[in-house]
């Protein structure tokens, strides 16, 4: 069984360094961030089983990091501050961190409640009522279980195709894919077909999701590579 990833964002490399080694004693694989802009991307294009949060930061600060998490995945995320009124703050809100703990605590109480958060996710995803059915990024809302796709809380209608790349795309933002990739990735290698069924498939996405289809708010074309789906 390969081993559960998480990140700390924290800038203060004693307090992160000591987190890692408990995690690390604990059979976690753990990766450290120390300012908020490279913590934010981690966050969203890493594959992490928990995020540890500390909200003062150089660069993007944890309360915009929590809530743009939040926006597109519903990993669990420990707060952790020197302050408490952030605490109170972060707390009241709304922003979806699922703990908090302020600073200092005891490294052991952070791995027993890493260690709480973790099962309490994985009995929510295993049983099928799991919260990231939906997929929500500004007025977007994807419900993966019913297939749907609300704008602005308005339904369109999506091809089994349409919402297989949209949702493709919205499940990894910021990531840049090529047509290829897309194509290879949707319609799959015995597909009859080019790349020029994503471009396509794209123009018609677009047509249905953006208020303006000359300048997309949600797919973005990365001229001469592909496409990205903005965060
Ligand atoms: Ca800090």
């Amino acid at each position: 069984m390969s081993r559960s990833k998480i990140l700390i964002v924290e800038d203060e490399q004693e307090i992160a360094d000591l987190e890692k080694d408990y995690l690390e004693l604990s059979d976690f694989d753990v990766h450290i961030e120390t300012n908020g802009d490279d913590g934010l991307r981690e966050a969203l294009d890493g594959d992490y089983a928990l995020v540890i949060l500390d909200l003062m930061l150089p660069g993007t600060d944890g309360f915009d990091i929590c809530k743009e998490i939040r926006d597109s995945k519903d990993v669990p995320i420990i707060i952790v501050s020197a302050k408490k009124d952030d605490i109170d703050k972060i707390r009241g809100l709304g922003l979806g961190a699922d703990d908090y703990l302020t600073k200092p605590f005891s490294p052991s109480e952070l791995v027993a409640r890493v260690k709480a958060h973790m099962a309490r996710y994985e009995r929510l995803v295993g049983s099928g009522t799991k919260a990231n059915d939906i997929v929500e990024i500004r007025g977007l809302k994807i419900d993966k279980t019913a297939r749907r796709v609300y704008i602005n809380g308005e339904e369109k209608n999506f091809t089994t195709k349409e919402f297989d790349l949209l949702t493709f795309l919205a499940e990894n933002p910021n990531h840049v894919f090529t047509k290829d990739e897309l194509f290879r990735k949707i319609w799959g290698m015995e597909s009859i077909g080019d790349i020029a069924t994503v471009t396509v498939h794209i123009k018609k996405i677009r047509e249905k999701v953006e208020a303006d289809s000359s300048n997309p708010q949600y797919i973005e074309t990365i001229w001469g590579v592909g496409y990205r789906f903005k965060i």
